[in-house]
């Protein structure tokens, strides 16, 4: 069976399975990534992907993966994150490293996870030294 879904009004992503159980993961997976069709912080739909390999010095290599707004005076982006497993998500929620250095996330005192800038939209904001 074959299965498409239009997730924005540009994108259009394809499930192929033998099994219903199958292609619904795969259009979960795929529109948790394509499904963002317009920027949480200025609304506009002119969107790009972006990879880009940033080489440490001395250190590991990271490969960066963000969905970057076009409108010049907006220039938010939404950052993708791979977990161990293998799942490419959004980073929808504030984050912070453990005392081990390990990646976590910032709750709140109820113990909910804090979201990062709008719906994980975020934008440098020069005056306080961080994305928000
Ligand atoms: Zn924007």
């Amino acid at each position: 069976m074959k299965v498409e879904l239009q997730v924005t009004p540009k994108i259009t992503i394809t499930a192929e399975s033998d099994t219903c159980e199958d292609a619904f993961t795969q259009l979960a997976e795929m529109s948790q990534v394509f499904g963002n069709g317009k920027c949480e912080k200025c609304k506009c739909e002119d969107l790009e992907f972006v990879r880009r390999e940033v080489a440490g010095q001395g250190k590991k290599s990271y490969t960066y993966y963000e969905l970057r707004c076009k409108n010049y005076e907006c220039k938010a982006k939404l950052k993708f994150s791979k977990s161990d497993d293998g799942d490419f998500y959004p980073q929808r929620y504030q984050r912070t490293k453990d005392a081990d250095g390990k990646p976590t996330y910032v709750f709140d005192d109820d113990g909910r996870k804090i979201q990062a800038g709008k719906w994980g939209w975020v934008r440098w904001n020069k005056d306080t030294g961080q994305e928000e």
